[in-house]
């Protein structure tokens, strides 16, 4: 696959496998993952203006707010010619804007890969989720442990449980992506760029069944 203007949106629920899949087509392919999830927690953390404003709605399960989220995505995109989109947009109106900026920029996006996935793996996925807080690498305690409990296998520092992934604050989240971002699935079926995915299935099957659907697009598109 030839990755020159590859432009993905990963979409689907929390927990769905979006940035493990990011991560492997990144290492793969060559194609950078955006995750909106990891930037905005690194604003968190260094405590930028953005950071401190998201912070209060990431640790209840909400959504920060559409118009901070288009401006940090505006700034993020500008200049990139091929990449993963992990995480956004999440609502209509951010779909709205991207479809606005990649249309001012002459850069259509390839694919928008949907990860179906049911509700009973997306709670055991993310209540046993470890993620390693520099990277986003993340790991689960029982179906893809680190080879050494709490290390991260490529960076090798501490991996931890994010303070969202309590049960309490994954019903939350659950309950936002129903009413604002599952609405999205129906919005890209209607543009013909929408691939579905089985999210169901082993990690390695995953990967395998989101490349041949990219590769069939991207060779339909050339010839
Ligand atoms: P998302 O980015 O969609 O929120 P992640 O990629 O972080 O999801 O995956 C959520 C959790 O589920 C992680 O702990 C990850 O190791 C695990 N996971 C990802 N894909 C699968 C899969 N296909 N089967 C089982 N567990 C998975
Ligand atoms: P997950 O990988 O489990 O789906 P993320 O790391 O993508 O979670 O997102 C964590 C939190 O960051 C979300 O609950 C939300 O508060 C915020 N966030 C991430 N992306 C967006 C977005 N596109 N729009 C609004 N909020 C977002």
């Amino acid at each position: 696959m030839s990755q020159a203007g590859v432009r993905l949106v990963f979409l689907g629920a929390p927990g769905a496998g979006k940035g493990t899949q990011a991560k492997a087509f990144q290492e793969k392919f060559s194609v950078p993952q955006i995750s909106t999830g990891d930037i905005l927690r690194t604003n968190v953390a260094k405590g930028t203006p953005l950071g401190l404003k998201a912070k209060s709605f990431m640790d209840a399960g909400d959504l920060v707010p559409d118009d901070l989220i288009i401006a940090m995505m505006e700034s993020e995109l500008g200049g990139r010619d091929s990449y993963i989109l992990d995480g956004f947009p999440r609502t209509v109106a951010q779909a709205e804007a991207l479809d606005a900026l990649l249309t001012r920029l002459g850069h259509p996006l390839t694919a928008v890969v949907q990860f179906d996935c049911d509700r009973e793996a997306l709670i055991a996925r993310l209540t046993g989720r470890w993620t390693n807080p520099r990277t986003g690498r993340t790991y689960h305690s029982e179906f893809n442990p680190p080879r050494v409990a709490g290390i991260d296998d490529d960076a090798g520092g501490p991996i931890v449980q994010r303070k969202d992934d309590s049960r309490e604050v994954v019903a939350e989240r659950l309950a936002t992506y129903d009413e604002k971002t599952a609405p999205l699935v129906a919005y890209y079926e209607g543009t013909g760029l929408l691939v579905r995915i089985d999210a169901l299935k082993p990690i390695d099957e995953v990967t395998a069944e989101i490349f041949a659907a990219i590769e069939a697009r991207t060779k339909a598109v050339r010839t």
